[in-house]
């Protein structure tokens, strides 16, 4: 077996992108193996495996006579494919609903008795996170004003008060003394979850990338990833594009008004733009944009006839 040449943290991988599924006939269930689309056993790069099962895998190997050989860019077009319905699948089996009724009596019966520790323990600050963690605004705002009767650290007013999305009710000093402390400790992390907290996105984005450049220097690679996601999860890259738009718009640069409402995924505002500046982008000889135009006028015929004009453009010098 050809497996064994392969990493098993990239089999892993392999294996899970393609949910354990032959990415060629897709039926689940089937013993599968792990195959090298350019045939060579000793390149195991991710993009050079598929999963396959034996059927299919057998296609693989034949070369001329009845069967039709399954070759390298077919597995490729295939293995692309497939991965992508896998993710999408997988976006949609997320909703809640799925949670079943034991899981729901374990959580709550799990939320009702940590209420309780954290409330005897006094531990307010908990008990917050708690409720808010379970969706219970009510008993977490209750609860955030009680914690901020006992004049509580710095980092804890900020933090309570961004939970609650009231970023407005920090004092101001407040913020100036951690930014200050916190530059002074160079906790490049904990000053980004700070800017986002107060809406400073750009400064966010600086020191989160601050902070993984570090770790990375310093071959803290867990903390590297962690603050990555964070920085990725957080609403900092959406408000980038955001401040970009708006930045485009005040410009009156088309193509980077498009691009930014393509990233954010505001389809229907992306529509309304392409068709209010109809005129200028038939002017524009931005191809490009003509495809797009013709996608959001729903002219399918001619949306062809541009992808041709534009495929027909393209030449190599190589
Ligand atoms: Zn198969």
């Amino acid at each position: 077996m050809t497996r064994l040449s392969i990493p098993p943290e990239i089999a892993a991988k392999v294996l899970f992108l393609s949910d354990r599924t032959c990415c060629v006939c897709r039926r689940k269930g089937k013993p599968i193996q792990i195959h090298h689309i350019d045939g060579n056993p000793t390149n195991s790069d991710i993009n050079n495996l598929a999963v396959l099962c034996l059927d299919c895998h057998n296609e693989t190997q034949i070369s001329g006579g009845f069967h039709r050989k399954l070759d390298a860019e077919q597995v490729r077009l295939y293995q692309d494919d497939w991965l992508n319905l896998v993710v999408r699948e997988r976006e949609l089996k997320r909703p809640i609903d799925k949670v079943s009724k034991e899981e729901r009596s374990l959580e709550l019966e799990l939320a009702t008795s940590l209420a309780e520790i954290y409330r005897e323990n006094n531990e307010l600050e908990l008990l917050v996170i708690h409720y808010h963690n379970i969706g219970n605004t009510d008993l977490r705002d209750k609860y955030i004003e009680e914690a901020l009767k006992n004049n509580p650290p710095d980092e804890s007013v900020t933090f309570l008060r961004s939970l609650q999305k009231r970023r407005d009710l920090i004092p101001k000093e407040i913020i100036e003394r951690e930014i200050n402390c916190m530059s002074k400790n160079r906790d490049w992390s904990n000053l980004a979850r700070l800017y986002v907290d107060i809406g400073d996105y750009k400064k966010a984005a600086e020191n989160y990338i601050k902070g993984v450049i570090e770790d990375l220097r310093e071959g803290n690679l867990f903390s590297a990833a962690f603050y990555l996601k964070e920085l990725a999860e957080e609403e900092v890259i959406e408000a980038l594009f955001e401040m970009a738009l708006r930045e485009s718009t005040a410009k009156g640069d088309l193509w980077w008004q498009v691009r930014a409402l393509q990233e954010l995924g505001w389809e229907s505002e992306l529509k309304d733009l392409l068709i209010e500046k109809k005129e200028k982008i038939e002017k524009s000889g931005n191809i490009s944009l003509q495809e797009l135009l013709a996608m959001a006028e729903g002219k399918r015929e001619a949306y062809i006839q541009l992808r041709k004009l534009e495929a027909k453009s393209i030449h190599r010098n190589w």
